[in-house]
């Protein structure tokens, strides 16, 4: 091309300069498109150097409660600080931390019949890692599964059976036997919560003798999620519980046999003689957070929101820090770098788009692998912006995209999601199956209140949960399909005109049953401490101010309800109403104390 120069004040333009300018503009143009590709290629840059910083050996696999789990949470956090989005309710900041226990010590502990010369042998019965401490003389009581479910007319004990005893309980109820009964309700934390608030003293659980497996984990219990159960809980082997049952009549089989075959509940059948039970428990306690954000939506339709979230947390080297290290890369080092990416592309597309739009929460969980303890901990708390929660998506396991297929985890309940997803999926090149299967994860903390959930997912591989779940097996040619398929469908996700169904899980028992329309005017720790909760604040004017509560003290009980953790303290809010005055035992520098609080409506902002 001969020589031209561009400068607009010369004589009248020749022919080459003509095609130099309609160069210049088509240079012009291009520049003014590449600006989209640029990002595209930065963005999978992006994504793909944020999963090698988290699956990087400095951050020691991000256990919760580790210094590499902490370091975990400074890097997501500068992250999403660049990002410049509004603050979530229920954050303080982009953090919300929650305590839990990842070691519990069982000290000093025994167990005797009343009156018998020497205690069990020590291979008999072992307490539970998450039993509460607790010094307990009373007379036990068999309820067979322990499963007291009105709603689904199955009652294996009454209230006065169990009040004030030891209670001797089946591990495992087999599958199918309640069927109108919600897994929720038969989980060993509920059922012995529930014979607590009824107000047994302690409980001890036997291994079903017809579950082969059993056996071997008599001393394993709930997760560490939980903090402790707020009684006495220990595991008995088969031989002594039989032994005991043979006293009432017959043995522990021939009590199942007839339970099963009746496919009725048995009623609570008292036992002869006294237990002796005192079990003391060090809790070892640790923190993480929660880091989230929010993209407000626009007009009337705000009030609705969508919470996306990706646990940031993986296996670090173990329960005793001292195993081989386990990177998470894509466990959930994808989820977790996905979903900043996206949160990026969406506050860019969505700024100034016209329209109603459903407000969006983005939320990156902590302790997920130890039980889902930073959702569980959201949920628990549920803000304002959760009852109004149109759909909870979770980003877990993204970064192995093998045959172009992308899992709709849980979406078969949801046929209205499935086209906007597929044809983001398309414009994107990927495949998308939604399935009816839907495996534990963060989304399960929002189903269990009812709430509809799905999880996103690339699939499981043989590094599941393995040291070699490294950076180098990561997919990344998968990682821009991906952020564009999502780039596309979350947006339609936000606009009210999709109308998303109800969660499966509203026509099941939820968890704690029906919502806490109540309040006392407290701010609860998550943590059980002293056989309660401690109050951590008070809101001034509140019913908790007028009954003389202040934060230190320790809530121990709740109208009719022990409260020894935070489950515990919404279980028996939901029970009662606004106006009704309720007794609250609490603890104030070790001194028993009571006083009357009158429960107040719960203000949603
Ligand atoms: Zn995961």
């Amino acid at each position: 091309m001969p020589e031209t120069s561009l400068s607009p004040n010369r004589a009248p333009v020749s022919h080459s300069l003509r095609v130099g300018g309609c160069f210049a503009l088509l240079l012009a143009v291009g520049l003014l498109c590449w600006p989209v590709q640029p990002r595209a290629a930065q963005s999978e840059g992006a994504v793909e150097a944020l999963i090698r910083r988290l699956a990087a050996p400095e951050m020691d696999g991000r256990r919760a409660g580790t210094p590499g789990g902490e370091r975990a949470v400074e890097l997501v956090e500068r992250e999403l600080a660049a990002l410049g989005l509004a603050p979530l309710e229920g954050f303080s900041g982009l953090r919300q931390e929650f305590e839990f226990h990842p070691h519990s010590m069982v000290t000093g502990e025994t167990l005797r019949l009343a009156g018998a010369a020497r205690p069990l042998d020590p291979t008999d019965w072992q307490a539970l890692a998450a039993s509460g401490a607790g010094r307990v003389t009373a007379p036990a009581v068999f309820c067979g599964y322990g499963l007291r479910d009105v709603a689904a007319d199955w009652r294996e004990y009454e209230p006065a059976d169990v009040v004030g005893r030891v209670v001797l309980l089946v591990r495992q109820v087999p599958e199918g036997l309640v069927a109108d009964s919600a897994p929720q309700a038969q989980t060993l934390e509920r059922r012995v919560a529930a014979v607590r608030e009824c107000g047994a003293r302690a409980v001890l659980v036997v291994d079903s003798p017809f579950d082969l497996q059993a056996a071997r984990l008599r001393g394993e219990g709930p997760d560490p999620a939980l903090g402790d159960l707020g009684l006495p809980v220990a595991g008995l082997s088969a031989a002594w519980a039989d032994s005991l049952l043979q006293q009432a009549g017959s043995g522990l089989k021939a009590q199942l046999s007839r339970l099963s075959r009746a496919k009725r509940a048995q009623p609570a059948r008292p036992l002869p003689g006294e237990l002796e039970l005192s079990i003391r428990v060090e809790h070892e306690t640790a923190r993480s957070w929660n880091l989230g954000a929010a993209l407000p939506g626009t007009g009337a339709a705000a009030r609705r929101w969508v919470l996306v979230g990706a646990h940031h947390d993986h296996l670090g080297r173990g329960a005793d820090g001292l195993g081989p290290l386990h990177p998470g890369a894509d466990d959930n080092a994808s989820g977790t770098a996905l979903l900043l990416q996206l949160a990026r592309d969406l506050r860019e597309s969505l700024a100034g788009q016209a329209g109603e739009r459903r407000s969006l929460a983005l939320v990156w969980f902590g302790g997920e692998e130890l039980g889902r303890l930073g959702s569980r901990r959201l949920a628990g708390e549920s803000p304002a912006w959760l009852d109004s929660l149109d759909l909870m998506i979770n980003f877990d396991m993204l970064g192995r995209l093998e045959n172009q297929t992308l899992l709709l985890l849980g979406g078969a309940e949801h046929p209205e999601l499935q086209p906007g997803l597929g044809a983001a999926g398309l414009a994107a090149g990927l495949q998308v199956r939604a399935t009816g299967e839907s495996p534990g994860g963060d989304h399960e903390s929002f189903r269990a209140l009812g709430l509809p959930a799905v999880m996103l997912f690339t699939g499981a591989h043989e590094d599941y949960h393995k040291p070699t779940d490294t950076a180098e097996r990561i997919h990344s040619a998968g990682l821009e399909p991906i952020r564009r398929a999502l780039a596309g469908w979350l947006p339609t996700v936000l606009d009210p005109g999709l109308r998303i169904a109800a969660g499966q899980a509203a026509a099941a028992v939820p968890e704690g049953g029906s919502p806490v329309r109540v309040a006392i005017g407290i701010v609860p720790g998550y943590e059980g401490h002293s056989g309660g909760i401690p109050v951590q604040d008070v809101k001034p004017g509140s019913a908790a101010e007028r009954a003389g509560l202040r934060p230190g003290d320790v809530l121990l009980a709740l109208g009719r309800f022990p409260v020894a953790n935070i489950h515990d303290y919404t279980f028996a809010l939901r029970h009662y109403v606004a106006g009704e005055e309720l007794p609250v035992a609490y603890l104030r520098d070790g001194q028993r104390r009571q006083t009357t609080v009158r429960l107040e409506e719960r203000i949603r902002p």
